[in-house]
């Protein structure tokens, strides 16, 4: 499956040519550590395959993507969350340039913790 762009800063990670701290990888995800948090609690969730964003997703993506989905909630919990609702957690995926996309491999950030946060 794994499709994989040279270019891309993120197919680096998951290659581990460039370094990460993970929170979580399995055959098809990978979650790290944001490099700049904005939350006490704040990492990236990708396909370990190249998709370049949410534009790009289709019906062979719909497996994939719930099982990031369920995964999310599960991984804030691990890296410190407090628990829903009292605590919980954000989940953000910017799509294009309008959307505040920077780098394009499909990402989700998930960011949580004690209030107040950098930014949001
Ligand atoms: P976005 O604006 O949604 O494309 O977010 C890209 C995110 O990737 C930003 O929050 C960056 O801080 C993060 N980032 C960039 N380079 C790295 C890196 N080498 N390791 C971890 N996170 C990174
Ligand atoms: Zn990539």
């Amino acid at each position: 499956m794994s499709a994989t762009d040279p270019n891309c800063l993120f197919c680096k990670i998951v290659e581990g040519t460039i370094p990460s701290r993970k929170v979580y990888e399995d055959d098809d995800i990978l979650a790290f550590h944001d490099i700049h948090p904005w939350a006490p609690v704040h990492f990236l969730m990708v396909p370990k395959a190249h998709v370049a964003s949410l534009a790009q997703v289709g019906p062979e993506h719909e497996r994939l993507l719930g099982k990031m989905m369920t995964l999310a909630p599960k991984l804030a919990l691990q890296e410190g969350c407090r628990a829903y609702p009292e605590g919980g957690h954000r989940v953000v995926v910017n799509t294009g340039a309008e959307g505040g996309q920077e780098v394009h491999h499909l990402h989700i950030h998930v960011m949580g913790g004690p209030r107040p946060w950098l930014k949001g």
